[in-house]
C-alpha cells in the first residue's frame, strides 16, 4: 500500500512541479567573484554584542504548517547575485515569529491565499557576502555586517502570497529583492491588483506583529526581534544543535545540496494521506534535476513506521512523458528525531 501511496503523491508532486515557470530575477553584476567574498565573509567575525537576549530557538517553517510554500532563491542561481550562497533551501524563524507567521498564513487562507517564503533566519556570513557584492548605490537594499541583519536574529522574513487555486505566487508591483524604487511599499505605480496583493500581505503580517520595511514590500521583521542576538550558524549546523524537535523527521543532506523549491500546495492531498493512515514522511522528487519536497505528517506515529514509509517511499519512480521523476537517495539520510 506504501509504495501505491508513494506512487499518488509523486504523480502529485511531479504535476505541481511541471507547471511551475521559470521566475523572473533581478540580479546585480557582483563587486567581485562570490566564492572570493564566501571565503573572507566564513572567516570573518559577527560584531560583538552587550546585552542579555533570549535563548534562540530557530523553528524550520514548513514543520508547523505543510502549505507554506518555499522558494528560497538564495539556495540556488535564481537570486540577485546570479549563484547560490545557502547550500540547502530551507527557511527558519524564532519560535514566537513562526507561529505568529503561521497565524498570518491561515488567515490569508480564508481569503484564497498562503504564505510563500522567499527568506527566513540567514547566516551572518551571507549578509556580509550581500554587502560586499553589493555596488554602493544599491546597498540601501542589503544589511551592513558590521550591524547585522534582522535575518541574522531569525526575526525577519522575506515573502509574498501564492493563490491557493493556481499554487502560484501572485504579481507585485515589482519583483522579489528588485533593488529599484518599485521595490518601496509606497511606491504608486504597477497595477492595481499589483497595489491590492502588496497590501493583502502588509495587512495580514501586521496584524500579527510583523512590521514592513520601509523600501522592500516583501521584508518584514518581529517585534521582538532585539530580544535575539545575531547569529552566524550554517542551515546544515542547526539540526545539530537545540531548536528543532517535536517528532519531526530531518534532511541530513550530507553534502548533497537540497533545493525543494516547491512544497505540496495541496491541502486535500495532505487530509488524503492522513484519511488512508498516513504517518510523518518527507519525499523527494526531481522532475528535471529540481527538486521538490512534500511534507506528510501524522504526529503520534512511531519511528518504526517512519522508516517503513520511508523504505517503500525510496522504492518508487514514476517517469511520465519522459521526464524522469526519482525520489533521490539523498532521502535516505533521514533521521528521526523523537518527542
Ligand atoms: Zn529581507
Amino acid at each position: 500500500m506504501w509504495k501505491k501511496l508513494a506512487l499518488l503523491l509523486a504523480l502529485s508532486v511531479a504535476a505541481v512541479a511541471l507547471q511551475a515557470p521559470a521566475p523572473q530575477v533581478f540580479r546585480i553584476t557582483p563587486a567581485r567573484p562570490i566564492a572570493e567574498l564566501r571565503a573572507e565573509a566564513l572567516k570573518a567575525s559577527p560584531p560583538a554584542e552587550a546585552g542579555t537576549f533570549r535563548k534562540p530557538e530557530l523553528v524550520e517553517l514548513i514543520t508547523l504548517d505543510p502549505t507554506i510554500k518555499l522558494d528560497v532563491r538564495y539556495a540556488g542561481p535564481d537570486n540577485f547575485l546570479g549563484t547560490p550562497v545557502y547550500e540547502q533551501a530551507r527557511a527558519f524563524l524564532q519560535r514566537p515569529a513562526a507561529e505568529a507567521l503561521m497565524r498570518a498564513h491561515r488567515k490569508l487562507r480564508e481569503k484564497g491565499y498562503g504564505l510563500l517564503i522567499h527568506d527566513g533566519y540567514r547566516p551572518w556570513f551571507v549578509t556580509k557576502i550581500f554587502w560586499d557584492a553589493t555596488p554602493p548605490d544599491k546597498r540601501e537594499f542589503v544589511a551592513n555586517p558590521d550591524e547585522g541583519s534582522r535575518h541574522n536574529r531569525g526575526c525577519a522574513v522575506d515573502l509574498t502570497l501564492y493563490k491557493l487555486t493556481t499554487g502560484r505566487a501572485v504579481e507585485m508591483p515589482s519583483l522579489y529583492d528588485e533593488m529599484t524604487p518599485r521595490a518601496y511599499p509606497e511606491y504608486k505605480g504597477g497595477t492595481a491588483q499589483q497595489r491590492r496583493h502588496r497590501e493583502l500581505l502588509r495587512e495580514a503580517m501586521e496584524s500579527e506583529g510583523f512590521q514592513q520595511i520601509e523600501n522592500e514590500w516583501w521584508h518584514f521583521d518581529y517585534k521582538d526581534w532585539k530580544q535575539y542576538p545575531i547569529l552566524n550558524v550554517r542551515f546544515e549546523e542547526l539540526m545539530k544543535t537545540a531548536g528543532l524537535r517535536g517528532g519531526q523527521l530531518y534532511h541530513r543532506s550530507g553534502g548533497t545540496i537540497m533545493a525543494p523549491t516547491a512544497h505540496c500546495p495541496d491541502p486535500a492531498l495532505t487530509s488524503s494521506v492522513r484519511a488512508v493512515g498516513g504517518v510523518l514522511l518527507w519525499l523527494v522528487v526531481t522532475p528535471d534535476g529540481r527538486p521538490s519536497l512534500l511534507k506528510v505528517a501524522r504526529p503520534g506515529a512511531s519511528d518504526a513506521q517512519n522508516k517503513a514509509a520511508l523504505q517503500a517511499a525510496m522504492a518508487c519512480s514514476y517517469q511520465p512523458g519522459g521526464t524522469k521523476f526519482q525520489l533521490l537517495p539523498v532521502s535516505l539520510n533521514l533521521t528521526y528525531n523523537p518527542r
